[in-house]
């Protein structure tokens, strides 16, 4: 495949994976974003969670008069099942009904209407409040029940579903107004043609602090339990007798200040009440500008994160990409290396068969190409089962005292031959006198040959090649140096990775694998030391590889480079 079109392919899987990156992931992502901040100021501006919160209040309100309701019935229809009957004598009647306002507690006064007049009786012992009151009402109902309504009220009573209907009035006790509720009611035993009505008039010390008290406080613990977070508080209101004020007559702990959240007017048993609700310490308003803040905030960290993982997934696709090139850019550099010499090798080696070549001389140069190619065939195949090993976690390396000057000495002198032919100036200066450095000889050779292979082949015209060994410090440093090419800056930390080549023509049409400076720098590493490059495009590369005189190498399996 020609470079073209391989770069061609490159871009349109770029593109590819960009526009699935974009359709599939951004696409949704961003549309999802958006929907929750439109939906969220949606939130904002309809005052949903307020208008939720008021209509559960609204709830809990309903559920609380239904409730007040049914227990004042309860108590009224426990009365009158203990009511005298209008047959009894006067004294037998009050004797009951006194029994009544001993026994419940809740009533101040209890009466009864009937044919013979009205028999009304209050709480004994009571102040002059509930004397006054107990006059009042004794007249007020006495003409009223007696007088020409009469028969319409018995009939309504006798209406009604438990027959017993709620009168509200308002009176004055040593603590200041009371509210009172009266109930009348007839009895479903006695004929409806009888005027015949009974009456209780709960008292207002037992309403406010025991019976509203205590069903409010029922109340806020049951929905604290059900609702758990933000505990309510409610209280119920009474009109003055004006009806224009309201005081309170019962709340439950943590009201404090401020107006009620909701109301509703009781209807019914405690006519013209009203029950209110409110959040305890805060109202509505504020704890939905607080959720919705949060909200907010939460979904600009959900959106951050993201996109942040949209960036880092299309780094890393990016990056698995590149290595994916670069693995199939080796894959067809190593075929070509392969191929070359062995098609050399079989060419020189069948014209030496075929018996044409006649002169000594020309038969030993086609000898030392083929020796020379097999030579480079075999680095190649070392360097990749080297790689391979690496990779697999396989790589042992085998570590003895060695004299390093001998070492890369002979190692260059196999080379000697092949650089100058090639037109090199080589200069070798290797220090006498040099420790002995534990290493393993092999591996150190095939750096060493990876070097100056790289310096041969990744020069131009200035053909120069340089190699130094010298000790300095606590270390054996070697010195590869050529003035070929050169590497860019940005290319220097790179071409140790595997597969790395750089963009240079040159090097594209010179043949590797991208394989020899990742093994350097594993050989190096290996034995305790480090490579370095230092390089200048155009003006040639330094290569200086140094190894610990007594550093530790680092024995047995090799991890992957
Ligand atoms: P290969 O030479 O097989 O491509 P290497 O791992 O030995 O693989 O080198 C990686 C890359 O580093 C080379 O492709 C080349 O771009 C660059 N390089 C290595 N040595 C030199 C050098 N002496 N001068 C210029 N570039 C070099």
């Amino acid at each position: 495949m020609n470079l073209k079109r391989r770069k061609l392919l490159g871009g349109f899987n770029r593109y590819r994976l960009m526009l699935t990156l974009g359709l599939a992931v951004l696409l949704p992502a961003v549309a999802l974003i958006y929907v929750n901040f439109s939906q969220l100021r949606a939130f904002q501006r309809d005052k949903v969670l307020e208008a939720a919160i008021h209509r559960d209040f609204q709830e809990t309100l309903g559920i609380t008069e239904k409730n007040l309701n049914k227990k004042a019935y309860a108590k009224v229809s426990e009365a009158r099942d203990m009511f005298p009957s209008p047959d009894d004598s006067d004294q037998q009647k009050e004797k009951r009904l006194d029994q009544i306002l001993a026994e419940c507690g809740c009533f101040a006064h209890a009466f009864l209407v009937d044919d013979e007049g009205m028999t009304f009786r209050s709480t004994p012992g009571a102040d002059e409040y509930v004397r006054k009151e107990h006059e009042r009402m004794a007249k007020d109902y006495g003409e009223w029940l007696s007088g020409m309504e009469a028969k319409s009220t018995v009939e309504a009573l006798h209406k009604k579903s438990q027959h017993i209907m709620f009168y509200p009035g308002f009176s004055k006790r040593a603590d200041g107004p009371a509210y009172l509720s009266t109930a009348l009611f007839v009895f479903p035993e006695i004929s409806k043609d009888r005027l015949v009505v009974g009456g209780v008039t709960f008292d207002p010390c037992y309403l406010k602090s025991n019976f509203f008290q205590g069903m409010l406080d029922q109340q806020i613990t049951q929905r604290t339990e059900e609702q758990g977070s933000n505990p309510t508080a409610m209280s119920i209101f009474a009109p003055d007798m004006d009806g224009e004020q309201m005081t309170q007559l019962a709340t439950t702990t943590g009201w404090g200040e401020g107006k009620p959240e909701v109301t509703r007017k009781m209807d019914d048993a405690f006519r013209p009440l009203m029950i209110g609700i409110k959040f305890q310490g805060t109202s509505v308003a504020e704890l939905g500008r607080s959720w919705i803040r949060r909200s907010f905030i939460l979904l600009c960290i959900l959106s951050v994160l993201v996109v942040g993982g949209l960036v880092l997934t299309k780094h890393v696709v990016s990056k698995e990409m590149a290595l994916a090139k670069l693995k199939s850019d080796f894959v067809s550099n190593v075929s070509h290396e392969l191929r070359t010499p062995l098609a050399l090798i079989r060419l020189y080696a069948e014209t030496l068969e075929l018996g044409r070549i006649t002169t000594r001389d020309k038969k030993q140069q086609y000898y030392r190409i083929i020796r020379k190619e097999s030579e480079r065939l075999t680095a190649l195949i070392n360097n990749i089962l080297d790689f391979s090993r690496i990779e697999a976690g396989r790589k042992e390396y085998e570590f003895r005292p060695t004299d390093i000057g001998d070492l890369v000495h002979n190692t260059l002198d196999s080379y000697r031959y092949q650089i100058e032919q090639q037109g090199f100036e080589f200069q070798e200066k290797i220090d006498e006198n040099l420790p002995p450095v534990t290493v393993d000889r092999e591996a150190i050779a095939r750096a060493v040959v990876n070097l100056v292979n790289n310096a041969l082949k990744y020069s131009a015209d200035d053909k120069y090649l340089g190699v130094n060994l010298y000790r300095d410090n606590g270390a054996v440093k070697l010195e590869v140096i050529d003035h070929g090419i050169g590497i860019a800056r940005r290319d220097q930390s790179k071409i140790f990775e595997k597969f790395y080549r750089t963009g240079d023509p040159l090097v594209h049409n010179t043949k590797g694998s991208g394989l020899g400076l990742s093994l350097v720098r594993h050989i190096t590493e290996a034995h305790g030391g480090a490579i370095e490059v230092d390089s200048t495009p155009g003006k040639g590369s330094r290569f200086v590889l140094s190894l610990p005189l007594n550093g530790s190498p680092r024995p047995g399996l090799s991890q992957s480079i």
